[in-house]
């Protein structure tokens, strides 16, 4: 069996807490695979008896980079609604070319974008001089794909770049998305045990990549500025800007319960629900849009298809048909 835990020190934990974390709350990703998906979900750590949810510390970003645990981080600081970067996922068939593309691209304009390897495409990461407005970030990301013609996720898209920050703002209480924090290790790569990712920038090791993420020339305030002037996002991807992370109840439910959440990928959320493909729809080859089911925010276990799907459809096209109920006799 691989092991992939490296030696991290404390000054290592620094420049990456310097270069990365926007705020204290963080993600932590499921060192075990969900019995049902074999997905590695990130989960939020809870307040317990009355206390604060544990803040990220200077030791637990010496644990991801070890490869002990793996973080997910946040884009935006809730108190001042910027970001230190910009980071743009892409993972679908040819994603790298896109992610190059847009690479090129952002060089013409004097940014130096560090690209961080994925499953089948990668991270683009822009940082900035001094942490920038979430909205500031988004527009100069937005149009400067759109310029290049790229897919951009959300908008009748299902595939295509994400972009974090997802939000333009939070709202009291809110998080945002969370991103994989880079140099740790992945825990649904490849492998059971898991899998890091580096930098196409420098050497594979750790410290090479954090002193070439220390030297990439950051974005000054000015410049983004001059870049968005007279700029604002496109309308049609506000209101996607609203999904928040994950549906809040999702974690709560025990894990042989029968979650449509499994099996769902959510696109977007319409008011007070999450709407997706309706999976019985799509075993006839409908709803290509992916908007048939409507899945609640508040009580994910009640969902509905609006082209009259009965719930035994849906579960017997997930392949979870509903047991009927048996009694003692
Ligand atoms: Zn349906």
């Amino acid at each position: 069996m691989r092991d992939h835990r490296l030696h991290a020190t404390a000054s290592m934990a620094e420049s990456f807490y310097r270069i990365f974390v926007n705020r204290r709350a963080y993600t932590l990703q499921s060192t075990r695979p969900h019995p049902d998906t074999g997905r590695h979900y990130y989960y939020r750590l809870k307040a317990r008896g009355g206390e604060a949810p544990p803040a990220l510390g200077l030791e637990t970003v010496q644990q991801h980079l070890a490869g002990e645990l793996t973080l997910g981080i946040y884009a935006i600081n809730p108190h001042t609604q910027r970001s230190k970067w910009v980071a743009i996922d892409a993972d679908y068939k040819n994603a790298l070319v896109d992610l190059v593309n847009l690479q090129h691209e952002l060089q013409q304009d004097g940014v130096e974008p560090a690209l961080e390897k994925s499953n089948r495409g990668g991270h683009l990461w822009i940082f900035f001089e001094q942490p920038a407005l979430a909205r500031d970030c988004r527009v100069y990301i937005y149009h400067t794909a759109l310029r290049l013609g790229l897919p951009i996720k959300g908008a009748g898209l299902p595939e295509g770049l994400e972009i974090f920050p997802r939000q333009d703002e939070l709202g009291e209480g809110e998080f945002g998305n969370a991103i994989r924090a880079p140099l740790g290790v992945h825990r649904g790569a490849r492998e059971s045990r898991g899998w890091r990712f580096w930098f196409y920038g420098a050497d594979y090791t750790l410290g090479d990549q954090l002193a070439y993420l220390c030297r990439v020339q950051k974005v000054s305030a000015a410049l983004l500025a001059g870049y968005i002037a007279g700029k604002t996002l496109p309308d049609e991807f506000v209101q996607h800007a609203k999904r928040p992370e994950a549906p809040k109840h999702y974690f709560s439910s025990p894990a042989k319960e029968f979650r449509i959440l499994d099996y769902v990928h959510v696109e977007r959320q319409v008011g007070r629900n999450w709407i997706g493909r309706c999976p019985s729809c799509a075993a006839a080859n409908r709803d290509r849009s992916g908007d048939n089911l409507a899945i609640s925010v508040e009580a994910p276990r009640k969902y509905i298809c609006w082209a009259g799907c009965t719930k035994e459809m849906i579960r017997i096209a997930v392949g979870r048909p509903i047991q009927e109920k048996r009694y003692e006799l």
